[in-house]
């Protein structure tokens, strides 16, 4: 399918492809770019008639396939979904991968039992793209929101978004190490990995999840099997890019029902293309608040 981009965004995963760091492209040449939303241009596939407003996220872009820092696109038709409703393509982007991961994230503790209750869900990486969106949409689902953050100066932002609390990311690293804990956590969402990971299993409460969908710290994990095998503790795994398309339209429907519009415009700014190495660069250090739009068309 050839789609004329309007927005991209910028990820974690698009910092480490545009300023070169291994782990991403698997091939040159190379248009980076995990995600686009456009409009069709040419379909050969039922249902996607010329100007549709679709959005493709993942699906090997920017690894093994041409992604979406660019005018034009030729995408296998399997990645692309139709805007869901309620969704512009400028929202659309404003979630992105990260939104996605998150609501894939909410869904896989769903399934394994999370309801919102007294206990706390909490939130790592808060303030970043993917704890951004998590947080907004966990609070609007009625959960318990506690965010971690590296950014004291961001509380206001965090409290914004729904979070009913404010943790120093050094103190869930503290218990790291102790084994087990109080049990606090319902449930986790963690974009971090190392220490803030390993920190959130120990004070998880009796039979709760954890879904780890990211290494913005480390991708090291030193821990004990106490929360496994004495509380029951679950650890989910969590891959945005290869999910199959019926979960895709699943997850995005979600997404559009469950992400206040005006919360996503809140931690969202809009940059064109030619700022994408200095936002990279940002985005690596851990500098991005919320999430960044890329204007392409
Ligand atoms: P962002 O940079 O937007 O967010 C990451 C956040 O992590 C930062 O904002 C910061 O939050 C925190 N952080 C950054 N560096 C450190 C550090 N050294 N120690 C502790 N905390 C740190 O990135 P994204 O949200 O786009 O992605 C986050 C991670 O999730 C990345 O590793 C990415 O590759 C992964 N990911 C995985 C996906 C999957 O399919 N599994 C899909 C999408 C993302 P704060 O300032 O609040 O502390």
């Amino acid at each position: 399918m050839l789609i004329r981009v309007a927005y991209s965004s910028l990820n974690y995963k698009d910092g480490l492809a545009v300023l070169g760091r291994p782990g991403v492209i698997r091939k040159f040449p190379m248009v980076p770019g995990i995600d686009l939303a456009g409009m069709v241009v040419s379909s050969s596939v039922p249902g996607f008639h010329e100007d549709l407003e679709v959005l493709v996220t993942g699906c090997g872009l920017s690894e093994t396939a041409w992604g979406g820092y660019s005018q034009y696109a030729r995408v296998d038709a399997d990645c692309v979904i139709p805007l869901p409703h309620g969704l512009t393509m400028k929202h659309a982007m404003a979630l992105g991968t990260a939104g996605f991961t998150a609501m894939e994230s909410i869904l896989a503790l769903e399934e394994h039992g999370l309801k919102p209750s007294d206990r706390e869900v909490l939130v790592t990486g808060a303030a970043g793209g993917v704890g951004s969106c998590a947080v907004a949409m966990l609070a609007k689902l009625g959960y318990n929101v506690v965010a971690s953050s590296g950014r004291a100066e961001l509380e206001p932002y965090l409290r914004s978004l729904g979070a009913t609390s404010i943790v120093d990311r050094d103190t869930i690293a503290a218990t790291a190490k102790t084994g087990l804990a109080t049990e606090r956590w319902a449930g986790a969402i963690d974009s971090v990995g190392g220490t803030i990971l390993a920190g959130i299993f120990p004070a998880m409460a009796r039979g709760g999840s954890v879904a780890a969908c990211g290494l913005a710290q480390s991708e090291e994990l030193e821990t004990t099997v106490f929360p496994f095998i004495l509380r029951g503790v679950n650890l989910l795994g969590i891959n945005s890019s290869s999910v199959p398309n019926e979960l895709r339209r699943k997850i995005w429907a979600r997404c559009s029902k469950d992400m206040p519009t005006q919360l996503l415009d809140s931690m969202t700014v809009v940059e064109p293309l030619e700022n994408i190495f200095q936002l990279g660069e940002q985005i690596l250090a851990g500098k991005i608040r919320g999430r960044v739009v890329i204007e392409i068309g």
